[in-house]
C-alpha cells in the first residue's frame, strides 16, 4: 500500500468519529433521550365513537400550524378527527397512478372509525402541481385547484355515497411583517 492510499484511509477512518459525534448532537437524539417525558396533553373525552371526521391535508410545513388551529378551533373538531397528510394532497387524490394507494389509506380510517364526513384542505403554491408559477396567474391557479377539489370530492362520494365532503382552499398572505394563512370554503 503506497503512502497516497494510506493517507486516504487515514482520512476516512479518522472522519467517522467526527461525523458520528455530529449526529449525536442532532435535536432528534435529544428528544429521544427524553422520550418518556414527551406526553404533551390528554384527551380524556375522546372515545372511539367521537371520531367521525377525516381531514386530508398536504404535508406542506408552511400550513401545519394554521391547519391545526383551523381544524381545532374554526371547525371545532379538536380531539375528534382522523388526519391524513398527503404530499400534494389533491393532485395525488386525483392522479390515477396514486389515487388507489391513497384511497386504501383512508379506507382503513373509514372501517375503524365510523367516518361520516371528510374535510379536504388543499392549498395554493403546492409542490404537487409545481407551485403557483406553474399556472401562469393567480386566477388560473384558483380555478384549477377549485376544479380539482371538486373532482376529489366527486371521486370520494362515488366510492362512499353517504359521506359529506367539505372543501377548503388555503393560501399564504403577506401582511406587513407577518404571513397569514387564509382558508376559503369551496362549494
Ligand atoms: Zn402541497
Amino acid at each position: 500500500m503506497n503512502i497516497y492510499w494510506r493517507w486516504i484511509l487515514f482520512f476516512i477512518f479518522s472522519s467517522i468519529p467526527f461525523f458520528g459525534c455530529t449526529y449525536t448532537k442532532a435535536p432528534l437524539s435529544d428528544l429521544a433521550a427524553d422520550s418518556q417525558h414527551v406526553i404533551t396533553s390528554e384527551t380524556p373525552n375522546a372515545a372511539r365513537s367521537d371520531c367521525d371526521t377525516l381531514v386530508i391535508t398536504c404535508i406542506d410545513y408552511r400550513f401545519a400550524v394554521a391547519n391545526q388551529e383551523f381544524i381545532n378551533n374554526t371547525l371545532g373538531l379538536k380531539d375528534h378527527y382522523d388526519h391524513i397528510s398527503i404530499p400534494g394532497s389533491i393532485y395525488n387524490l386525483i392522479n390515477q397512478e396514486t389515487r388507489s394507494l391513497l384511497f386504501s389509506r383512508f379506507t382503513s380510517s373509514m372501517r375503524h372509525h365510523l367516518i361520516k364526513r371528510v374535510v379536504i384542505i388543499g392549498h395554493k403554491d403546492c409542490g404537487g402541481y409545481g407551485g403557483s408559477s406553474a399556472f401562469g396567474s393567480e386566477i388560473a391557479e384558483h380555478e384549477y385547484l377549485c376544479t380539482d377539489l371538486r373532482r376529489a370530492r366527486a371521486l370520494i362520494i362515488e366510492k362512499y355515497p353517504t359521506l359529506d365532503v367539505d372543501l377548503f382552499l388555503e393560501s399564504l398572505h403577506h401582511e406587513a411583517d407577518k404571513v397569514r394563512v387564509r382558508f376559503e370554503k369551496i362549494l
